[in-house]
Parts: C-alpha cells; sequence; structure tokens
C-alpha cells in the first residue's frame, strides 16, 4: 500500500488533464484537444514515475516529450503561435482556442496551482537552454529584470498595430513572427547564458512570459518546503539552484520565490533530506 501511495501523484495530475481533455473535446467539439492534453498529461505522468524511481534525468524527459510536441507538432506543423504575440492575437480576436487556453492553463491561472512547472517541464525555449553549460548559475543575479517589461509591452504593441493598421492575412504573418521570434529567443537566450555564464539568464531578464507567471506563481498551492529540524543551514540548495531561489525560507516572500521552476535540484542535493 505504502508503495502504491508513491504513484498517487502522478495519477492524480493524468485524471486532472483528462479532465481538461474530455471537458474541452466535448463543449468544442474537437478531438484535438482530447489528443493534445492527454499527451501532455500522460507524458508528465511519466515524469513523475521516473522521478519517484530515482531516474536522474526525469525533468528532461517531460520537457523534451512536452517542449518538442508544442513547438515541432503544434508550431511548425499546425502553425499555431504559442508564443505571446499569438495568446494576444487570439485574445484579440476572441477566439478562445490554442494559444488563449494554453496561455490560460499553463501561464495565467495554472500557476496558482503548480507554479512555474511550465517553466521546468515544458517550455520549449528552457529545453534548448537547459542543455547548456552553466547549469549553476556561476554569477551573481544582475538587476536587469525590467527587461522583461519591455519584452512583454514590445509584443503586445506589436500584434495591437497590426490589428490597428487593419493588416490583411494575419495568420500568417503569426507563424512568420513564431518562426522569428524562437530563433531570436534561442540566439539571445544562448548569448546571455555563455555572457552571464547562467543557462537560465534568458528566463531571469528577458522572457515576457513572466509578466504573468511570476504574480500568479506567488500564490501557488505546490511549493518546495524545507523541514527546519532537519536543515543544518549548509546552504548547498542556494548555491545549487538554477533560479537563485533562498528555499529555506517558507515564506511567500522568500528571495525569488516567484522564480522556483520547481526542478527539484534543490530537494535531491540537499544532504539532509530537509526539503
Ligand atoms: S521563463 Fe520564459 S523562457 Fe524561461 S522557461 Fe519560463 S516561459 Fe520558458
Ligand atoms: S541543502 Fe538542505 S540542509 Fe542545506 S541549507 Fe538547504 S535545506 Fe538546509
Ligand atoms: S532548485 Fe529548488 S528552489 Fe531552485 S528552482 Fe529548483 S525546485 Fe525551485
Amino acid at each position: 500500500m505504502e508503495k502504491m501511495k508513491r504513484f498517487f501523484p502522478p495519477m492524480l495530475i493524468l485524471i486532472i488533464f483528462e479532465t481538461v481533455a474530455i471537458t474541452l473535446w466535448q463543449t468544442k467539439d474537437n478531438p484535438f484537444y482530447l489528443f493534445n492534453f492527454s499527451y501532455i498529461g500522460m507524458s508528465i505522468a511519466l515524469g513523475m514515475v521516473l522521478f519517484i524511481n530515482k531516474y536522474k534525468h526525469a525533468r528532461r524527459v517531460v520537457q523534451l516529450l512536452v517542449g518538442l510536441y508544442m513547438l515541432v507538432y503544434l508550431g511548425l506543423i499546425c502553425q499555431e503561435n504559442m508564443q505571446i504575440e499569438g495568446f494576444w492575437y487570439y485574445l484579440f480576436t476572441g477566439v478562445f482556442e490554442a494559444a488563449t487556453i494554453h496561455y490560460a492553463i499553463a501561464k495565467i491561472f495554472g500557476p496558482l496551482v503548480f507554479g512555474r512547472g511550465w517553466c521546468g517541464y515544458a517550455c520549449w525555449t528552457a529545453m534548448v537552454l537547459d542543455f547548456l553549460p552553466y547549469k549553476i548559475p556561476a554569477q551573481p543575479r544582475k538587476k536587469i529584470g525590467w527587461i522583461r517589461y519591455i519584452t512583454f509591452a514590445a509584443s503586445l504593441i506589436f500584434v495591437a498595430a497590426l490589428f490597428l493598421a487593419h493588416v490583411g492575412n494575419l495568420e500568417r504573418i503569426m507563424f512568420w513572427a513564431f518562426i522569428i521570434g524562437n530563433i531570436a529567443y534561442y540566439l539571445v537566450g544562448i548569448i546571455l547564458a555563455y555572457a552571464f555564464k547562467d543557462n537560465r539568464a534568458f528566463c531571469k531578464y528577458i522572457c515576457p512570459v513572466t509578466v504573468f507567471l511570476k504574480p500568479m506563481s506567488y500564490f501557488a498551492l505546490f511549493r518546495v518546503k524545507c523541514d527546519k529540524e532537519k536543515c543544518i543551514s549548509c546552504g548547498k540548495c542556494k548555491r545549487i539552484c538554477p533560479m537563485n531561489v533562498d528555499v529555506t525560507d517558507n515564506s511567500r516572500k522568500r528571495e525569488n520565490g516567484t522564480e522556483c521552476i520547481l526542478c527539484m535540484e534543490c530537494a535531491k542535493n540537499c544532504p539532509k533530506g530537509a526539503l
């Protein structure tokens, strides 16, 4: 029974995703949603099972399964712009589909439950950046996080301008915006990673999506917590955290608390099993 209990969380995730899949399939009369959310739910549940079985690369497996699916299948083959400009585009057209559903679940309301799980397990930008050599930041955090508000505003202004100017063939423009946007994200992400010796520099300073993710994940239900009885204040968790989170502070105001991507590196490396 104790062994079975360990598998409740992946089963719960699977049930949640299947519920979303079936509800959207039925309400929108589109079997794509059944396939889409079942696939993502199964990928995450598989990753959790691998994690429970202490497989070292469990998170990377989920990241590749979900990230490649979204980038290659949804983005390149189905030509859905799932980036932030795609979200604005579908929002302005009043269509609750594709990018709007994706944003609502993964990046706006979902983080109230699973924080920035998207950033740790599904983002196709970070999927590539996490292959770079600076998994542990080699330099202190810079105070340039304000750049994210500029990229956020730029994405909004770009799409608003297309609508205001009544530009035609917006679907095609959105597809090319997805291609060019992704190339730009990868280039900037890789250059910053090497410049700052930090794989996640792009996430910390540039990514516009964090304007949604950070405030919502402040209230996240799932958080890594520290057992103060066991902790010996060795500081290892903070040293190895890719996002510089002070995970020993259990308050919601913990340093860089809204940056936690739930990668669990801190828990894996804590010598006392305090996390
Ligand atoms: S911060 Fe942005 S680029 Fe980084 S993982 Fe999250 S969504 Fe992806
Ligand atoms: S690694 Fe573990 S023991 Fe060390 S400070 Fe972090 S929680 Fe405490
Ligand atoms: S190492 Fe721990 S605190 Fe840091 S991002 Fe990963 S799960 Fe969050």
